[in-house]
């Protein structure tokens, strides 16, 4: 598929490589090489805020990490939490520039009550001001495209924290160059994430097109004027009214960054992409690394 790679001592710059000619063939791999992962660094978290009290879906909370010290990354790349002998990823939210590691976690239970072990530990028993260990993860197969070029992000739930870290990187890089935001969430009275920034980012041009949808709410009439559209139900519903739109974009040449749920939300829009470009479109969208996916 290409010319073969020399790696030396597991040099991290060959391995990025590497995972970079993969995401070109449209294919992504997990990391298992140790020399992938920064070394484990030891995070205070500085703040911790609930973002939708009230809202029908779990509770979702956004985490500022202290920045670790001598580590560079980039929108599209991971944290990994490490607990035990277990570790649990999440992406990246925030920039550098920035100045803190930010997060955007889903508290999650088990069927008997219990809290999920990373986002029980995230969400409520890690005590502000204290550390936990984290090491970064380069994940070239969701980095951005050249900032030239048009870009379509589509996701749902804390899928939202991926995709905000490549409009910071659009509005520091080309602040003009066509970018578009779909997100999915459930109420429109409690789960307004990041509404502020988005509706900055719309209102200066940063996002020439914005759509946020509301599975729970009961039609589009009762929503509140905002910035951009507002649709009742999914994104991949939204999407679908939106068919002509996309197919515009993508002549122009946009690239497609899915993230968040790999059920239901990532699935149904690879199926309506199927449906709508064929698979030969879709294979050669993923190998110019046009078709991107961050879900789990
Ligand atoms: C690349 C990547 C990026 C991720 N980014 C984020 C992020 O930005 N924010 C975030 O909150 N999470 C993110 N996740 C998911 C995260 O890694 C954990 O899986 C999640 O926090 C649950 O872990 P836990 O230890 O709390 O739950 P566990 O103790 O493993 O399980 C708790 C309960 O939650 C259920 N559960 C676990 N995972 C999921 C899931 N993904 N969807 C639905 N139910 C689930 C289990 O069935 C169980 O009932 C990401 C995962 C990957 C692979």
């Amino acid at each position: 598929m290409f010319a073969p790679l020399c790696v030396n001592r597991l040099q991290r710059q060959a391995l990025e490589q590497w995972q970079q000619q993969l995401a070109a063939q449209g294919l992504t791999v997990a990391c298992t090489v140790q020399g992938c992962d920064s070394a484990k660094e030891q995070l205070t978290l500085e703040q911790r805020r609930w973002l939708n009290p009230g809202s029908p879906g779990a509770a979702l909370y956004e985490l500022h990490l202290s920045k670790p010290p001598h580590s560079h990354w980039q929108a599209g790349d991971i944290a990994r939490l490490w607990l035990a002998d277990r570790y649990r990823d999440y992406s990246i939210a925030s920039l550098p520039d920035e100045n803190h590691l930010r997060l955007l976690v889903r508290e999650q239970h088990h069927d008997n009550g219990e809290p999920g072990l990373g986002s029980g530990w995230l969400c409520q028993q890690w005590p502000p001001g204290t550390t936990s260990p984290f090491s970064l993860r380069s994940n070239p197969a969701f980095h951005a495209p050249s900032a030239a070029v048009p870009l379509i992000l589509i996701g749902n739930g804390t899928g939202l924290a991926g995709l905000r870290a490549h409009l910071k990187q659009r509005s520091l890089q080309n602040p003009q160059a066509p970018c578009w935001l779909l997100f999915g969430e459930r109420s429109p009275e409690h789960d307004r994430i990041w509404q502020q920034e988005l509706d900055h980012w719309y209102q200066t041009g940063v996002l020439s097109e914005l759509d946020r949808c509301y599975s729970r709410a009961t039609g589009v009439a009762e929503l509140p004027e905002q910035c951009g559209r507002t649709h009742s139900g999914y994104v991949q519903h939204a999407l679908r009214r939106e068919k002509k739109r996309l197919l515009q974009w993508l002549k122009q040449g946009a690239a497609i960054y899915i993230c968040g749920s790999r059920d239901g939300m990532a699935s149904d829009i690879d199926q309506l992409l199927q449906q709508w470009l064929g698979s030969r479109a879709i294979q050669r969208l993923q190998q110019q690394g046009r078709y991107r996916k961050d879900v789990y």
